[in-house]
């Protein structure tokens, strides 16, 4: 039984740590909201009084906060009670310059530490069935391993520090822009009296074919599973997305990288959510394609 420290008990840290207490774990936490230190408290988390008790005997210690800037002063706040050959994990979402920071800062105290970001969402979360895409020393991925499939199905070593994060933003962007290409199909399939269902048809079994297509199709109908089904809950929500296309273009402007289409999508996804669509699934952009800016825009 391994002593783990969990800080950042939201939707996505709250299952994550009851599945390692579901892998006969001790796990400490801590939360500034006090409902999340509720419902983990139901779990079987023990609760915490600050962040640096929950480090002091943790042989690995898991952050799942929301940007890098939370990440940033938690770890600098409670590296230094750190117990020596402690991981420390970061499997938030974060900016790829950040991620590189808090390996440093970890470095400095001889501490080893992974990015270790996830795909699969809170369903994933609580499932245990979400994708790890970590970055870091190859030592570091095999003492962490063990726990993070406890918590995720597919665990990934990307390369070094920075990796994870590098391959999440990759990734999302590739959904954002794919889903915006699918839904531009549908609109103009529309228009030209072609039915949703030929579309889909002919396109996942040709060029088009893409997981937006597939596995996650805009429109209701074809993939009987995807949000377009359920009035484009998410799923995915637009601010997520948003929020990983915008960490994708920090990090091409900051590494020269040239991403035209992941700059537009950025922007067509800022309109969607800015139009009242922040917690919609990211697929309903297809309506704002329509030129319907809210599905629950009383006008539309
Ligand atoms: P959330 O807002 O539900 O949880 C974040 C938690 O961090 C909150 O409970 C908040 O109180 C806590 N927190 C903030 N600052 C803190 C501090 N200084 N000390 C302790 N706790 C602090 O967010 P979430 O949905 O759980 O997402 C967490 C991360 O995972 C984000 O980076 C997000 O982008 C990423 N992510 C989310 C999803 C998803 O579907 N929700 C999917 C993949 C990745």
């Amino acid at each position: 039984m391994a002593k783990i420290g969990f800080i950042g008990l939201g939707n996505m840290g709250g299952p994550m740590a009851a599945n390692l207490i579901k892998g006969g774990h001790a796990v400490a936490g801590f939360d500034l909201a006090a409902a999340s230190c509720a419902a983990a408290r139901e779990a079987g988390v023990s609760i915490a009084g600050s962040a640096r008790e929950v480090v002091d005997e943790a042989d690995v210690v898991i952050t799942m906060l929301p940007t890098g800037q939370h990440v940033l002063a938690v770890w600098q706040e409670v590296l230094p009670s750190a117990r020596a050959g402690a991981v420390f994990v970061d499997s938030s979402t974060i900016d790829v310059e950040s991620a590189r920071s808090t390996h440093q800062l970890a470095g400095e105290r001889g501490i080893t530490a992974l990015d270790a970001p996830v795909s699969g969402g809170v369903g994933g979360a609580k499932a245990a069935t979400l994708t790890f895409m970590v970055g870091g020393t190859v030592a570091a991925f095999e003492q962490a391993q063990p726990i993070l499939a406890l918590m995720g199905r597919r665990i990934v070593h990307c390369g070094d520090a920075g990796a994870g994060q590098a391959a999440k933003i990759c990734n999302n962007m590739i959904a954002g822009i794919s889903m915006i290409a699918v839904a531009e199909a549908f609109t103009l399939a529309e228009k030209l009296g072609l039915s949703a269902q030929s579309l889909f048809d002919v396109a996942s079994t040709s060029s088009g074919q893409c997981w937006s297509l597939t596995s996650y199709c805009p429109v209701p109908g074809p993939v009987p599973g995807s949000p377009a089904n359920d009035g484009y809950k998410p799923g995915f929500a637009t601010a997520l997305m948003l929020k990983d296309l915008r960490l994708a273009q920090a990090a091409a402007l900051a590494s020269g990288a040239t991403t035209p289409l992941g700059a537009e999508a950025a922007q067509l996804y800022a309109l969607y959510a800015a139009a009242g669509n922040e917690s919609q699934d990211f697929s309903g952009i297809i309506n704002f394609l329509r030129g319907s800016p809210s599905i629950s825009d009383p006008r539309s």
